[in-house]
Order: structure tokens, then sequence, then C-alpha cells
């Protein structure tokens, strides 16, 4: 069953039996006590009785006597114990209404007889020659059950009359659930059907469950989306930065084929082109899978880490892999928390840049400033155009192609330094100026 006429189904159901079950109770509560209350006056009217004949008994025959008090639609009767009774009624119809029964204590109760009711009461009086005998009394109360059966009627038509609206709001209510829920289920169908990432158009005032269940969805779809993009860009920016370094193996492998074996210089100059291609290729493959990577993939390990020794290490590992002299100036002793791999990884990238794109002294720096801890690297080489500054974060973005790609630089160094910041919350800064030099600072907060 559909969850719409679920919902239809049991909440019309629900409040059927509510409103059954009230006015049911309803109504047995004033049938009770409108037969309660006739049964009372009829008690109280024979025992009014009672006193009046009590006096005339013995003095008018008991039939007459009992036909003058007798009620318009009723019986009243004398039984003995020996169950003689004397009965006065108006009509006939009336007149053997009441069994012959003597009872022994005061009775109250509902009659019927062919299907019209009456009041029986039955209270004992004692005879002028001293027997004990029952003064009883029936009375028609049909006018009251009359009453009775106008209100059922009322009840149940109100019982229908209320089950339209009830019926009318389930469905409303259902719609409300439904809608939304149907809106998200063709948006699904569309986005698998055409490929295309579609959001859900959510109205801004409601804020309930159901908003909030559009909103992770578009949410969901966004980030979805950004995936899908960045594979998209990861797999046409890997190809075709990969087409090069294969076309140059490619040509040198085809020349080695034919003369490699007589040309020995051929030989050695192939050997080493392919070679570097390949750990190019290497490094821009490493590159990539970790620029492919999620925020989340990413798992930050932050520890205190003393800046001084650490960046006094760093600078050491770099020299000695590189060759090259790294003035190194740090007189603050601030401990700072952070991933240690990362930050090492970071800066390497910008020392690695600072290497390759200048040929003179390299200054490592760190200082305080503004209960701020800054790390600066500043080189003096060639620098980068104004022009360009914005754009050096791009991946595969290189300010001169053909100079950095001699190189070796893949142009993917610095949007990976802007990954790995963002994930270690590390602020970057970078200045440069053509033809004298490039600062980039990192910004611990
Ligand atoms: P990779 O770092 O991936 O090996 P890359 O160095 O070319 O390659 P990025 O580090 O992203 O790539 O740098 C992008 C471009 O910005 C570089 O190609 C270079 O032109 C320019 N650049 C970066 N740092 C400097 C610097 N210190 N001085 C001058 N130019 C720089
Ligand atoms: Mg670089």
């Amino acid at each position: 069953m559909k969850l719409r006429n679920k919902i239809n189904l049991y909440t019309s159901v629900l409040f059927a039996c509510l409103i059954i079950l009230m006015n049911a109770a309803l109504f047995f509560l004033f049938s009770k006590m409108m037969i309660d209350s006739e049964l009372e006056s009829a008690r109280s009217e024979t025992e009014n009785l009672a006193q009046e004949i009590d006096e005339s008994l013995g003095q008018i025959p008991q039939a007459d006597l009992l036909r003058a008090y007798a009620p318009m639609d009723g019986v009243i009767q004398i039984v003995t114990q020996d169950l003689k009774s004397t009965a006065g009624s108006n009509s006939e119809e009336y007149r053997n209404l009441i069994d012959e029964q003597f009872y022994q204590s005061e009775q109250m109760q509902e009659l019927v007889k062919d299907h019209q009711h009456y009041a029986f009461t039955s209270i004992p009086i004692i005879l002028p020659d001293g027997e004990v005998a029952n003064l009883q009394m029936a009375k028609s109360i049909q006018s009251s059950m009359d009453i009775l059966q106008l209100f059922r009627i009322v009840l149940i038509i109100i019982t229908l009359l209320t089950l339209v609206p009830v019926l009318i709001s389930s469905r409303i209510l259902s719609s409300l659930i439904m809608n939304p829920i149907i809106n998200m289920i063709d948006t699904m169908k569309e986005i698998r059907e055409s490929g295309q990432f579609k959001r859900l158009t959510l109205d801004g005032k409601s804020k309930d469950e159901l908003h909030l269940m559009g909103d992770t969805f578009n949410h969901m779809i966004t980030l979805l989306e950004a995936n899908y993009e960045k594979q998209k860009q990861f797999v046409s920016n890997a190809s075709h930065e990969f087409k090069t370094p294969l076309t140059v193996i490619e040509s040198y492998a085809s020349l080695l084929k034919r003369r490699g074996l007589q040309d020995h210089a051929l030989f050695e100059e192939s050997v080493e082109a392919i070679h570097s291609e390949a750990i190019r290729m290497r490094e821009m493959t490493e590159q990539l899978l970790q620029l492919a990577k999620h925020h989340e993939q990413w798992n930050v390990e932050s520890k205190d880490i003393k800046l001084k020794p650490f960046l006094q290490q760093t600078v050491k590992a770099f020299e000695q892999a590189y060759n090259r002299q790294i003035s190194f100036i740090c007189d603050d002793s601030s401990v700072v928390s952070s991933d240690e791999q990362k930050l090492k990884q970071l800066l390497f990238i910008f020392l690695d840049n600072a290497r390759k794109y200048s040929d003179g002294n390299i200054i490592l720096q760190c200082e305080k400033k503004d209960q701020e801890t800054l790390i600066h690297i500043q080189d003096f080489g060639g620098g980068i155009a104004e022009k360009d500054l914005p754009r050096v974060f791009d991946r595969f973005y290189r300010v001169d192609e053909a100079r950095t790609r001699q190189n070796g630089g893949t142009g993917l160094g610095l949007s990976l330094a802007k990954e790995i910041a963002d994930v270690i919350g590390i602020k970057l800064e970078l200045k440069s100026e053509k033809n004298e030099g490039t600062t980039v600072t990192l910004i611990f907060n």
C-alpha cells in the first residue's frame, strides 16, 4: 500500500473510532440518566400513592380505588403474598402489564412489553387486615424513549458529518507529507535518467523536518557534483599532463630501438630522458592522488610542535637533498599545534619553488607577531608578475610553461599546498615582485 493511502487510512480509522466511541459513551450516559430519573419519579409516585390509598383501603372496594388512582398510561395493582392480585387501569391494554409476583423488598426496574418501555416499581404496604402486600405500578416511559431514539439519530448524523472533515484533513496531512517526498523522488529519477545533478526547489519559509530533508538532499547533491567535477578535472588534467612525458618516452624509446645500440651518446641521452620523465610522472601521480582526496580523508593528526627545532631539521633535510644553502633565522620558542608530516610537506613545496625559481640565497624565518606565529620563505629569484599571482594556486598553472617544464615542474605544487594549508588550518600569503623575488608566509592561528 502506498504511504499516502496508509496515512489516509490510519488517520481516518483512528479518528472515526474515537468519534464513535465518544458518541456511544455520551449516548449510554444520557440514556442511563434519563431512565434512572424516570424510575426514581415512578418510585416516589408509588410511595405517594401508598400513603393516599392507605386511608381509603377497606372502605372502598380495592378495584375501584385502584382504578381511581391509576395513571393514564399505566397500571397499579396490589399483590398479596399468596399471589392474589387486584389491578386498576384506565385502559384494558395496560391491565395485564405486570406479572403476578410478590416481592419481599422494594423494586424499581425497566419493563419492556410489546416493544413498549415502562417504569416498574413495587413497594410493600400493609392491608387493613394486617396482611403484607405489594403496591405495584407500571407506567409508560415511551416519550423518554422516543427522545432517546431521536438523540441516537442525531448522534449518528453528527458522527457521519464529522467524518467528512476528518477525511479531508487526513488527505491534506498526507499531501503535506508526501508532496516533498514525491518531489524528491521525481528529482532523483530525473538525475538518474539525465545523468545531471539537480536540486529540489524549497520554499524558504518552512523549517520543518521535510524542509531539512530537502536541504540535506540538496547539500548531498552539491557534494556529489563537486566530487564529480573534481574527478572529471582530475582525469582530464592528468591525461593532458601525462601526454607530454609519454610522448618524450615514446620518441626516445623508438630512437633507442632504431639506433640505440650503435650510438652510445644517444643511448645515454635517451635513458636519461626516459628516466627523468618517469620520475616526473611518478611525482605527478602522487600529487594528483593526494589532490583527489577529500578533506575528510586526509587523516590530520595534530600535535604540539616546537617550531624552532622542527624548522631546523626541515632546513637540514632540504639542504642535504638539494645541496642548496638556506639561511635560517628563528628566535621564537613557540609551540604550535599542527600535523607534523603535512606541515613538513607544505614547507618542502615552498622551499622547492624557491630553489627552482631562484639561484641566490633562500631565507627561512620564523617570528611571533600579534599573538600569531608566522613562517616566511623568501627567495630572490625571478618572482611572479602581478597578473599571474592569483592564478599560481590553480592546478597545472605555470607562469612560464617552457621554463618551468624544464625545471621539472608540473604546476601542482601550490594547489596542493593550498589544500594542505586548508586541511591543517594555516593561512597562506604570497607576495612576489617580478625580478625581485618571492615571499611566502604561513600564518598559524
Ligand atoms: P610542482 O611544484 O608541481 O613541481 P611547479 O613548481 O611548476 O610544479 P607550483 O609550485 O604550483 O608548480 O607553482 C606554479 C607556478 O608558479 C610555477 O610554475 C612558477 O611559474 C610560479 N612560481 C611558484 N613559486 C615561485 C617562486 N618562488 N618564484 C617564481 N615563480 C614561482
Ligand atoms: Mg612547485
